[in-house]
Parts: structure tokens; sequence; C-alpha cells
């Protein structure tokens, strides 16, 4: 009764571990539920679908140029060696920096409405060492920098954080 139990449990929650970093939990749950230890080696030994990568799980990261451990983008002193580093502008898949709490929708929209006044506070975000917007605060920056009220980098200033 027990090793019932145990393989009922234990086989998915095992074959869910060994698939979960590869991007093959649910096969993990299902061989390890119907084949046990066997499903265990099936899934351990079985290649990631094409095309994924395990980047989301930690987020967007670079080599540290001085001890190639992966770092956080923004990072300025690394985590492991403790080096000074520049701080990167990871983008998105959309071209919006990483760490910005704005939409892709929000963003393809201001990138359209307003492209010059996003491209140059990109360029201010960059010497400002990268703050963070929301939507309404890229909205009120780039409407700002567009209408002339402020220049970019007085629009990351006040806007950014
Ligand atoms: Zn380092």
């Amino acid at each position: 009764m027990e090793l019932i139990v145990v393989w009922v449990v234990l086989g998915p929650l095992v074959g869910y571990a060994i698939g979960k970093p590869k991007g093959r939990e649910g096969y993990g749950l299902l061989l390890g539920l119907l084949l046990g230890f066997i499903g265990w080696i099936i899934v351990a030994v079985m290649e990631p679908p094409s095309g994924y990568s395990n980047v989301g799980a930690l987020g967007p990261r670079r080599a540290c140029p001085y001890c190639a451990e992966q770092i956080q983008p923004a990072a300025v002193v690394c985590r492991y060696c403790g080096a000074d580093v520049e701080p990167a502008l990871a983008v998105t898949a959309k071209g919006m920096p990483f760490g910005w709490r704005v939409t892709a929708k929000d963003y393809e929209h201001l990138q359209k409405k307003y492209p010059s006044a996003v491209e140059s506070l990109l360029a201010a975000c960059a010497e400002a060492n990268y703050p963070s917007f929301t939507s309404g605060e890229l909205t009120s920056a780039v409407t700002d920098v567009d209408r002339g009220r402020l220049s970019p980098q007085q629009a990351v200033a006040k806007w950014g954080r």
C-alpha cells in the first residue's frame, strides 16, 4: 500500500522536478506517474522543446566582463567578483528596456505616435542609469518631451525612478 502511495506521489513530483529546468515538466508529471523511475530517466534524457529558453525563470542576464558569471543587465557591481561594470540596457522583444512596468501595447502606441520623443528618452535613460517607468509615467514623460515642455533629461529625472 505504501509503495503505491509513494509511486503515485513521488513519481510525478520527481518527474516534474527533472523536467522543469528544460520545459518538459508536463512530460515529467505524466511519465513519472505512469512509469515511475523509468519515466524519470526518459525525462532526464529528453531534449528541451525547440526554441525553449530558460531565461524566463531568471530574467535576462549578461556575462560579467571580468569573471564571466551571469549578472543582471542593470548591475553596476558584479555580485560574484565585485568588479565595477557598466550597466547594460537590456531590451525586451518589443524594444522596451527591461524593468519598465509599461505594457507592450502602451509602449507600441507611444512609439508609433511619438517616435522621436521615445528615442530621445531612451538615450537620456542610458545617461541616467536606467530608471524605471510605469505606463502613466512614460506617457507623461513622452508627451512632455514631444511638446517641448521638458528636455529628455529633465523628463527622465521628473518621471523616471
Ligand atoms: Zn564578475
